[in-house]
C-alpha cells in the first residue's frame, strides 16, 4: 500500500487487505475483516441495483451492531452520503433527521423500525428500508438478512468486486448530526477527506510520540478495542472506526454500556485500549467490581466529547498503571483537532492537548474581529483538512459558523505559549454573575477534587440584579458523604467568592447525560 488512504473506498480495501484478522466480535459473533468486506461488497451492489447512486443519502439508525459498519461502507464506497442517525432519537427526532437529510434509503434495525414505521409519510424521499437482524420482511420494510445473511455466514458471500465508482476525496461522504446541546441539531457535511484526516492524525501523533522519547518505531501490532460509545457520533465513527480500520485492530461492540459487562469483556479478550467519553472512563474506574477481574491488558484510556476533570488524569494512571488520552473535536470537524496522551496530559492535566498536525487553532474575540494572544480566553477557531464544508440544507447556519476555511467552535479557551489548548467553556453555559464570567468547568473540576463527590455540573440560576447566579448539582460516590456547606467551603477555599455556587443540590444518580456523555444542563434547572 502506497499510500495513504485519501477517500473511505481505499479505506475498505486497506481493511480488506487484513484477511482473516478478526474485525468485530459482538456477542458470540466474530467477523474477519474479509467477512465484512464481502459483506460490504453485497449491499453496495443491491445498494446500486435499488438505484442509489452518487450523492444520494443512505441513512443508518441502529445499536453498534456489525450491520453498522457494513451498511455504512457499502453507501460510502459506491459515492453515496450516508447519514447515521442518533439511536436514541424518538420517532419524531428520527423522522426529522430522514426527511431533513432527503434520505432515499435507510438501514436500521427493529427497535428503529417499530419508531418510525408509522412516519412513512414524513419521509417523501424514502423508498426502501432495511431491517438488521429480522427473520423475514417486515410491513413497508425489508430484512438485510436477504442480502447479506447472518453475521457469522459473510465469510460465505461472493465476492465480486465493489461497483465502479470514481470517488474525489472532496466529495461528500457523510452527514452526521450535532449532539443538539445548544439547539436543534445541524447536519454536518463531511467529505471523504475530512474523514481520511484522523487515519492520518492518529497515526502521525502516535508515531510523533514515540520518536519524540528517542525511541524506534514499533512494528505495528494488531491491538483489541472496546468501543462501547455510539457509533452514530463521530467520535466512535471517524476517530475510532476509521483509525482502526487503517490499523488492522479487532474492534468489540457491545449492546448498551454496563461496566460490569465492559469487565468481563477486558478480561476475556485481553482488549488494550477503551474509553470514548469521560463518563465511561470514571464509570469503570469508580466501580467496586473493578477489583474482581484481571484489566492488567489496557494500555490506553481515551476518551474526548465532553470536558474531563484534571483529577481523572491522575486516577487512570494510578489505578490501571494506562495512558490517558484526551481528544478536543466536534461534528464539524469530523472529530479529533487536538490530541493529548501519555506523560504530556499527566503534566497538563487541564489541557485538552496541542492541535493536530494538520490542525490551526486561534483564539478570536468575542466579535470575531481580533485575535487574542496567548492566555486570554476568547472563542477558539478551528481550521484543516477535517473541518467539514457547512451544514446541510443550512446556509444561515453554514454562513454563520465557517468563515474563510475556519469553524467558530462556540467554545471558550485560550491557548499557552506553546500553543497547549485550554477549554474553559462552551459560551452558552458560561454564567455571567454581575457582570463577572464564570466558567462552569473551572468549578466542576474543584467539585470534582472534593473526594466525595463523583459528578457535578454549574449552571446558572436567574437573578433578578445579578442576572445569574451559579448553583451546582452534585453526585456523591455510594456511602460517601458530605453536606452543602462543606462543599460551598471546599470551592470558597480554592475559588474567589463570586464563584462558589449559591445553591448545591444532591442527585441521586449519575446526571442525565446524552448519547455523547455531555451533561443536559438545560435538565437540571428542575432541581432547584
Ligand atoms: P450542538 O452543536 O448541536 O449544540 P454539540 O456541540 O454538543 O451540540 P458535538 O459536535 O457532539 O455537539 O460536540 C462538540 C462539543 O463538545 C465541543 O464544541 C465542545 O464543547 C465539547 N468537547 C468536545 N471535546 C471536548 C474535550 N476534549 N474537552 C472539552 N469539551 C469537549
Ligand atoms: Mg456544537
Amino acid at each position: 500500500w502506497k499510500n495513504a488512504p485519501r477517500n473511505l473506498r481505499e479505506v475498505a480495501l486497506l481493511g480488506q487487505s487484513y484477511g482473516t484478522r478478526e474485525f468485530v466480535i459482538y456477542q458470540d459473533e466474530r467477523i474477519t475483516y474479509d467477512g465484512w468486506f464481502r459483506a460490504v461488497v453485497a449491499l453496495a451492489h443491491e445498494f446500486h441495483k435499488r438505484g442509489i447512486g452518487k450523492g444520494d443519502r443512505v441513512a443508518l439508525a441502529m445499536r453498534n451492531q456489525p450491520e453498522w459498519p457494513v451498511a455504512f461502507f457499502a453507501a460510502v464506497t459506491i459515492g453515496a452520503v450516508c447519514v447515521p442517525l442518533n439511536a436514541w432519537w424518538t420517532g419524531d427526532e428520527l423522522a426529522y433527521g430522514l426527511s431533513n437529510s432527503g434520505t432515499k434509503l435507510l438501514v436500521c434495525d427493529e427497535e428503529r423500525w417499530d419508531r418510525i414505521a408509522d412516519r412513512r409519510d414524513d419521509c417523501p424521499l424514502l423508498e426502501t428500508v432495511f431491517v438488521t437482524r429480522a427473520g423475514a420482511d417486515r410491513d413497508g420494510a425489508e430484512a438485510l438478512e436477504s442480502v447479506i445473511g447472518r453475521p457469522t455466514g459473510y465469510a460465505e458471500l461472493p465476492l465480486s468486486g465493489l461497483p465502479e465508482v470514481d470517488i474525489a476525496p472532496e466529495d461528500d461522504a457523510t452527514i452526521f448530526y450535532t449532539s443538539g446541546t445548544t439547539g436543534r441539531p445541524k447536519g454536518a457535511l463531511g467529505t471523504h477527506r475530512n474523514l481520511c484526516t484522523n487515519i492520518l492524525s492518529s497515526a502521525y501523533n502516535a508515531a510523533f510520540a514515540v520518536l519524540r522519547r528517542g525511541e524506534d518505531l514499533p512494528l505495528p501490532q494488531q491491538k483489541t478495542g472496546l468501543t462501547v460509545i455510539p457509533l452514530f457520533h463521530v467520535t466512535a465513527c471517524s476517530a475510532g472506526l476509521m483509525g482502526n480500520i487503517a490499523a488492522g485492530n479487532t474492534l468489540i461492540f457491545v449492546y448498551r454500556w454496563d461496566p460490569v459487562e465492559a469487565f468481563r469483556i477486558i478480561e476475556r479478550e485481553r482488549v488494550a485500549v477503551t474509553g470514548g467519553v469521560p463518563t465511561i472512563a470514571w464509570q469503570l474506574l469508580e466501580h467496586p467490581e473493578r477489583k474482581n477481574y484481571d484489566l492488567s491488558s489496557i494500555e490506553a484510556i481515551a476518551y474526548g466529547g465532553a470536558p474531563a476533570a484534571p483529577e481523572l488524569v491522575r486516577k487512570i494512571r494510578e489505578v490501571f498503571g494506562a495512558l490517558p488520552g484526551n481528544g478536543w473535536g466536534m461534528t464539524e470537524t469530523m472529530a479529533t483537532v487536538t490530541g493529548h496522551s501519555s506523560e504530556d496530559y499527566l503534566n497538563r492535566p487541564d489541557s485538552c492537548g496541542p492541535p493536530v498536525a494538520v490542525a490551526d487553532l486561534r483564539i478570536m474575540s468575542e466579535d470575531g474581529t481580533r485575535e487574542l494572544p496567548a492566555g486570554e480566553v476568547g472563542e477558539l477557531w478551528a481550521r484543516g483538512p477535517m473541518v467539514v464544508k457547512g451544514y446541510w440544507n443550512n446556509p444561515e447556519a453554514t454562513a454563520e459558523t465557517f468563515v474563510d476555511g475556519w469553524v467558530r467552535t462556540g467554545d471558550l479557551a485560550r491557548l499557552d505559549e506553546e500553543g497547549w489548548c485550554y477549554i474553559a467553556d462552551r459560551a452558552k453555559d458560561m454564567i455571567i454573575r454581575g457582570g463577572e464570567n464564570i466558567y462552569s468547568s473551572e468549578v466542576e473540576n474543584v467539585l470534582y477534587d472534593h473526594p466525595a463527590v463523583t459528578d457535578a455540573a454549574l449552571i446558572g440560576l436567574p437573578h433578578q440584579q445579578l442576572g445569574e447566579e451559579p448553583a451546582a448539582v452534585v453526585h456523591l460516590a455510594p456511602g460517601m458523604e458530605a453536606s452543602e456547606d462543606e462543599l460551598r467551603n471546599w470551592v470558597a477555599a480554592r475559588l474567589a467568592k463570586f464563584k462558589v455556587p449559591v445553591r448545591i443540590a444532591f442527585s441521586a444518580g449519575t446526571l442525565p447525560r446524552n448519547a455523547n456523555g455531555k451533561i443536559l444542563k438545560r435538565e437540571l434547572a428542575d432541581f432547584f
